[in-house]
């Protein structure tokens, strides 16, 4: 076992790259290179369809091992790419030169109630904080999946169930501690390395590895939360009820609009296995009668099951119903304007049940409200495009490949009058990170990321200044 510090200089160069004894030397925590065994369980993500084959894995148990690594890559000529889930491995592109930092073993979670406030280690999944704060009476600006890390999720935005009331989980964080490229550890927040602080929120893992984040909680005890499904011929009067009942929706509501058609597997419930439905899905932060009255004109519809009720904030984690075991899959992703009654025949036609479409799922989640309202202290993505996120999802396996991508194509053509922008939690494929924020911010983002990280040690999500 190994008692790396901060200090402590890495072997010289003449070391063999790649040599498993040299990192084990180093570090206490886990590593695994090509052909031992714990590579394939390592490098292994939740597309399976991505097929990630990094130099070495390692998984640091602390901030003075995670720096003792990156100096290791850096003087061996790797590079460090910090993953938890790899719930987005898909951006990285090639890890053949670069070391894949897996965080699993930081996953300390200390909530302070009185404080209303969480402070998490990277390993942290949004399942190991949720449950515990909603004990205490408290919520968390989680997203759809309770199986991502609250980091990833954070340090790309974070838009979830509370977003059009409270914003991205971003601007609620208070304090990232960061392994900077240069081997420092950093408290970074609004008083300490402040552009950095901003840069970390919203740049997506590109300016250090961050090993722990301190976050606010929302002082909620209860919500009314739930889904109205409806048989999926009712797709195009039901999506257009829903979009029509959304421009008078208030903040407190964050609702979707979907078309699901749940696979034929085992694992799906019997009740809806190998069925598709029209759904809306909701969380309201008011009370239950106010949020009954809301939802009122939807369940006019007469839905064939309606799951709303209320209860404490842990009970939505599977509200959207997001797989938990490793899948195969390709999306496609848009923030999009404003909607007509033309936008929703479009969605139906391209999507819906006369479409032919296999895709599992088709959604619209309404933005908006607080999400496009930049907050005092806000980090690099204050706010989102647009008023709804629309997302596609289908199966990519080998015979689903080729028609996945020919819907998945429809669709998104048939969205794109719409289109206002892009979220980067929801881009899947690498692209130039540039597009997802204004023309200043990028810039802004490109200088941070000459200042913290010159020789482009991180290889993070989507790629700021990529060269
Ligand atoms: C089923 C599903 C549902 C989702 N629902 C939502 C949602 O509702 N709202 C939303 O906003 N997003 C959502 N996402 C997107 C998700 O938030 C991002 O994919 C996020 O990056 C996942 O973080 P992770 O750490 O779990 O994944 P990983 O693939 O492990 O990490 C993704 C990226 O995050 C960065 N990162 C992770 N850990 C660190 C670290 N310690 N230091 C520096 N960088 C790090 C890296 O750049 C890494 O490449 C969803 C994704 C899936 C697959």
């Amino acid at each position: 076992m190994n008692t790396a510090s901060t200090t402590e200089t890495v072997a010289p160069p003449t070391t063999n790259r790649r040599t498993p004894a040299v990192l084990r030397a180093l570090v206490g925590g886990d590593v695994h290179v090509p052909g031992e065994p714990g590579y394939d369980a390592g490098r292994a993500c939740f597309n399976v369809t991505v097929d990630q084959r990094p130099a070495a894995i390692v998984e640091p148990r602390n901030a003075e091992e995670v720096a003792t690594v990156m100096r290791f890559a850096a003087a061996e000529g790797l590079r460090v790419a910090p993953q938890r889930t790899g719930h987005n491995a898909g951006p990285l592109g090639s890890l053949e030169d670069s070391i894949l930092l897996k965080t699993n073993a930081l996953d300390r979670v200390c909530i302070d109630a009185p404080a209303r406030r969480a402070r998490v280690g990277a390993g942290a999944r949004w399942e190991d904080v949720v449950p515990a704060a909603s004990e205490l009476g408290l919520a968390c600006l989680h997203g759809s999946t309770p199986d991502v890390s609250v980091v990833g999720y954070s340090l790309g935005g974070g838009m979830g169930w509370y977003a059009r009331k409270y914003g991205l989980a971003a601007n609620h964080v208070i304090a990232i501690e960061v392994v900077t490229p240069d081997g420092q550890i950093r408290w970074a927040t609004h008083k300490r390395d402040a552009e950095l602080f901003w840069a970390l929120r919203g740049g997506g893992g590109n300016f250090g590895v961050v090993t722990a984040i301190e976050f606010e909680l929302l002082p909620l005890e209860t919500v009314y939360a739930g889904a109205l499904f409806f048989p999926v011929e009712r797709a195009g009067e039901v999506l257009q009820a829903w979009r029509t009942w959304t421009a008078d929706a208030p903040e407190e509501v964050t609702s979707v609009g979907r078309i699901l058609q749940f696979p034929p597997l085992e694992e799906v419930p019997e009740p809806v296995r190998g069925k598709s439905f029209a759904l809306v899905e909701a969380v309201f932060v008011t009370d239950e009668e106010e949020a009954a009255r809301l939802l009122a004109p939807l369940r006019a519809l007469g839905p064939a099951m309606d799951t709303f009720a209320s209860q404490p904030p842990a009970g939505i984690g599977e509200l959207h119903m997001d797989p938990r075991d490793p899948v195969p899959y390709d999306s496609a992703h848009a923030m999009l304007g404003e909607l007509d009654s033309t936008a929703i025949e479009r969605l139906v036609e391209a999507a819906g049940p006369e479409s032919g479409s296999a895709l599992v799922s088709v959604e619209l989640r309404q933005a908006g409200g607080a999400l496009g309202r930049t907050s005092p202290g806000a980090g690099a993505v204050a706010t989102l495009p647009g008023e709804f996120a629309f997302f596609a999802v289908g199966i990519a396996d080998p015979d689903m490949t080729l028609k996945t991508s020919a819907d998945l194509d429809r669709v998104a053509a048939a969205m794109r009058p719409y289109e206002a922008g892009r979220y980067l939690n929801f881009v899947e494929k690498t692209s130039n990170a540039a597009g997802f924020f204004p023309p200043p911010v990028a810039a802004r983002l490109e200088a941070a990321r000459e200042t913290y990280d010159p020789t482009h040690l991180m290889q993070a999500n989507h790629e700021i200044g990529a060269r």
